[in-house]
């Protein structure tokens, strides 16, 4: 049967997609549901129809799924942040552990897969040490904060999401009250007008130490003394700033920083090793679950003390310095020059002296210091953006054949065309680990240990 536009269908939800949205049939007509979850039979209006599938909005649950659980934050549908927050997160770890396996069997080919168990978390909220509010005016005038609605630029009113540090909201009642008290206006996309764009908050879980950062579309802030005052009457507080951004785009921060008062970064630990991060700075967003990735990658790469490791895609050298603890020499390579700067910054403040670090792509690099040096690698590890390893980067890790891959991944679709390539030429896939560091999201991390076979077989 075929439906068309408006058509009201109902539903059993049978399947989730890799978005999060429920999946069910009527029919033999194929429906996705965002905000439905298996088990549920719903009421869809259909949005949107093709010849054998279609796009529904979900109007009424008619009986809820068993799995279903009541979201804790109010906002959860609306909202871009979070996709799963309506499913117990029993079944988000099975939905991501499956999410993992069918890439790596569909796209990878593999079967008999080493997987372990994913490590989820025991409280899957309030893990984020990093938020960005966007802050705007309601219809009706008021300033406000909060979170962009799904694929949109309007803004959800809310000062306490529940992925983030309770302190966000203390932080946010004091730039809006501010806000108020000096007639600071809110920057407006669509005129280009106004001062304050954002509120970005980083919180360092092991140190408790606080980071706001006020990003504006000008040089100055009305009343900074006043700000600084009341932002320090929150005990967490070590360091305020204003970020300058005074283009017409997308990008939230720009590159010029002015510090207001305190340091110009907070620490922060993961494991035995303290970063130092900065406004502009990556660094993983949740981090009890990063300790547990690195220290997955670290069990994998087996290190004795006397290896040469290469830590490809090394952002500010979180990975590498947690090899470096057990390695003889590691070595990083990063596109961001910045970046490479707080890694050697990192690698000395820890007093690391075993590590050494390269701007540039590591399919560049890592050809041209082999082809320059010939030394072979024992261990590389890679930890790619979504988009996955170039090929040539792969070639040039077989042609150095180092005797273990450990492969970081946020995608793993191009996890699994990455495995597939490797393992088609003289590598076997050994283990393999989903890590959630997103809970209540779609997201998941992934660990493999890939091993170089010793008959040297295909
Ligand atoms: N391993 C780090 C960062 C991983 S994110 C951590 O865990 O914190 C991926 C990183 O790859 C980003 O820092 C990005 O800037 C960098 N990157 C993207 N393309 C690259 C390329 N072709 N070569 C080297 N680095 C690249």
């Amino acid at each position: 049967m075929e439906y068309r536009k408006n058509d009201i269908v109902t539903l059993k939800i049978e399947d989730c997609g890799i978005d999060g949205e429920g999946i069910g049939k009527a029919d033999g007509f194929t429906v996705f549901v965002k905000d439905a979850v298996i088990g549920d039979t719903v009421r869809a209006k259909i949005m949107k129809a093709k010849k054998n599938y279609g796009y529904g909005r979900m109007e009424e649950i008619l009986t809820p799924s068993p799995d279903r659980v009541e979201p804790k934050c109010q906002f959860a549908r609306q909202c871009g942040g979070c996709q799963l927050q309506a499913l117990s997160y029993e079944k988000q770890l099975e939905f991501k552990t499956a999410k993992v396996r069918g890439h790596l069997e569909r796209i990878g080919g593999f079967t008999d897969l080493p997987m372990e168990e994913i490590l989820g978390m025991e409280q899957p909220f309030h893990y984020r040490n990093k938020a960005q509010f966007p802050v705007g005016r309601s219809k009706d005038g008021r300033i406000i904060t909060g979170f962009y609605a799904g694929r949109t630029h309007s803004i959800i009113e809310n000062r306490d999401c529940a992925l983030g540090v309770t302190q966000n909201k203390e932080v946010l009642d004091c730039v809006i009250a501010h806000m108020e008290k000096f007639h600071i206006q809110p920057y407006d996309e669509t005129t280009g007008k106004g001062l304050v764009r954002h509120v970005l908050i980083r919180y360092g879980f092991f140190t408790d130490e606080m980071m706001v950062c006020l990003i504006i579309n000008g040089e100055k802030l009305p009343g900074e003394e006043a700000l600084v005052k009341s932002l320090r009457e929150i005990p967490q507080t070590t360091s305020v700033m204003v970020n300058v951004n005074k283009k017409r785009n997308n990008v939230i921060l720009g590159e010029k920083v002015r510090l207001l008062w305190g340091q110009p970064y907070i620490t922060d630990k993961i494991g035995e090793i303290s970063y130092q991060i900065s406004p502009l700075s990556f660094f993983q967003v949740n981090p009890y679950q990063t300790g547990r990735l690195y220290g997955k990658a670290l069990e994998y790469a087996e290190l004795s003390g006397n290896e040469t490791v290469w830590d490809l895609y090394c952002g500010i050298g979180t990975i590498s310095l947690f090899l470096a603890q057990q390695a003889k020499m590691v070595r990083g390579v990063e596109i961001i020059p910045a970046a490479i700067g707080n890694a050697k910054e990192n690698a000395r403040l820890n007093g690391f002296e075993n590590t050494e670090f390269f701007v540039g792509k590591a399919e560049e690099v890592l050809p041209a210091q082999y082809a320059r040096t010939g030394e072979r690698a024992d261990v590389i590890v890679v930890d790619p953006p979504r988009k996955g390893c170039d090929e040539t980067l792969l070639a040039t890790i077989i042609e150095m054949q180092p005797d273990r891959v450990v492969y970081v991944s946020c995608d793993s679709a191009t996890l699994a065309r990455d495995l597939k390539y490797l393992c088609e030429r003289g590598y076997e896939l050994k283990k393999v680990c989903p890590v959630d560091m997103f809970p209540n999201t779609v997201s998941v991390e992934t660990v493999a240990q890939l091993e170089k076979r010793e008959d040297g077989s295909l």
